[in-house]
C-alpha cells in the first residue's frame, strides 16, 4: 500500500468532529454483546448498516461530504478501531491513513478489505490529463459501479458471517435484498445514460474519481480539475490550462462537481470555456447525508446518473 506524507495539507483540518455514529458506550461489545464493527467510508458504512442491521454496533469513521483520501483519526475513532471485532475497509489504497493505527494496535487480522474480488483499474495513458507520476496508481473509487457495489455487499455479508456465524442467515437475507436493489439501480442507470447521444458523453469532473462509472456505463473521460486520483495537491496553472484546451477542443458541455470537493476551481475552469458547471454535485468519495436519497449505494448511483444525464443533455 502506498503511503504519502501529507503534512501541512489543509485537508487534514477536516478531521475535527468527523467521527459519526459512534455508540455512546464506546467500550463496545461488552455492553450488549453485539458485534462491534468499524467501517471506514460512508459507502462501506452504508452497506454495513444495511446488512448488519441491529445485530451490529457500527462506527463509521468518515462523515458524509468529506473526501476519503486524507483523514486523521480522532482519539475516539482510534478507540473504536481498537475495540472493533471487524474493521471493514474500502481498500485499494484508499485508507493509507489507517495503516499506522493498525500497525500500532495490531489490528490487521480484524481487517476485511471490500475490494477483494474486484478488478481494479489503473488509469492509463489514454487519460490525457492524468499526472504521469501516478500512472501506475490503482484507482480506489471502485464503488462507483453497480457490479462492484454488489461485490462489496457480498464481502460485507461474508465478513460479518465469519465473525458471527449464528447470524449468517440474517446477514445473507439483508444482503440479498440490497443486491436486488443495486441490480435494479444498475438497469436504471444504463437506461438513463442511454438517453444521452454517444457523442455527447464527454465528462469533466473535479478529481479523477469517476473512472469505474465511466467504464461501466459507456461515458468518455476528458479530464479533471485535479488531474489525479485524489485532491492532495492543487493543480498547476499549466495543468488547468491543458484542461481548458481539452474542454474547448472537445466541445465539452458540462463540468461536474463533487460533493466532497470545493467547486471553486471548477468554476474558474468553466469561466475560460463554453462549458458550464453543473450546480448539483455528484457523489464520489462520499455518499449523501442521511435522508438525501444518495445515502445508499443504489441511491448514489441513481443520483449520479440523473445529474450526469441532465447535465450532458443541457438540462
Ligand atoms: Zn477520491
Amino acid at each position: 500500500m502506498r503511503r504519502r506524507a501529507r503534512i501541512g495539507t489543509p485537508l487534514v483540518a477536516i478531521v475535527a468532529g468527523a467521527l459519526v455514529a459512534c455508540s455512546p458506550g464506546a467500550s463496545g461489545n461488552g455492553d450488549d454483546g453485539r458485534l462491534r464493527v468499524v467501517a471506514t467510508t460512508t459507502q462501506v458504512g452504508s452497506i454495513a448498516r444495511e446488512i448488519g442491521g441491529d445485530d451490529i454496533e457500527l462506527t463509521v469513521l468518515l462523515k458524509p461530504g468529506v473526501e476519503a483520501h486524507d483523514f486523521e483519526l480522532t482519539p475516539a475513532a482510534g478507540a473504536a478501531v481498537e475495540q472493533a471485532d471487524v474493521i471493514l475497509v474500502s481498500g485499494a489504497g484508499l485508507e493509507g491513513w489507517l495503516d499506522e493505527t493498525l500497525d500500532t494496535i495490531g489490528g490487521a487480522d480484524r481487517v476485511r478489505d471490500l475490494s477483494d474480488g474486484i478488478a481494479l483499474r489503473i488509469p492509463g495513458e489514454d487519460e490525457p490529463a492524468h499526472e504521469d507520476e501516478h500512472a501506475d496508481e490503482v484507482d480506489p473509487h471502485y464503488w462507483l459501479s453497480a457490479p462492484n457495489a454488489i461485490v462489496m455487499a457480498e464481502n460485507v455479508r461474508d465478513a460479518l458471517a465469519d465473525a458471527a456465524p449464528d447470524l449468517a442467515d440474517a446477514f445473507a437475507e439483508r444482503a440479498s435484498r440490497l443486491v436486488m436493489r443495486i441490480e435494479a439501480a444498475d438497469a436504471e442507470v444504463r437506461a438513463m445514460i442511454d438517453e444521452v447521444p454517444v457523442d455527447d458523453r464527454r465528462i469533466v469532473t473535479d478529481h479523477d474519481a469517476l473512472g469505474y462509472f465511466i467504464d461501466e456505463y459507456g461515458l468518455q473521460f476528458v479530464g479533471s480539475v485535479f488531474p489525479s486520483l485524489d485532491v492532495s495537491s492543487e493543480p498547476s496553472a499549466q495543468q488547468l490550462e491543458a484542461l481548458v484546451t481539452e474542454i474547448r477542443e472537445q466541445d465539452v458541455a458540462a463540468i461536474f462537481t463533487e460533493s466532497s470537493v470545493n467547486p471553486r476551481l471548477a468554476a474558474a475552469v468553466a469561466g475560460e470555456t463554453d462549458a458550464r458547471v453543473v450546480d448539483e454535485p455528484i457523489y464520489t468519495d462520499s455518499l449523501g447525508a442521511a435522508g438525501s436519497g444518495a445515502d445508499t449505494l443504489d441511491g448514489m448511483l441513481l443520483h449520479n446518473a440523473r445529474v450526469i444525464r441532465d447535465g450532458l443533455l443541457g438540462g
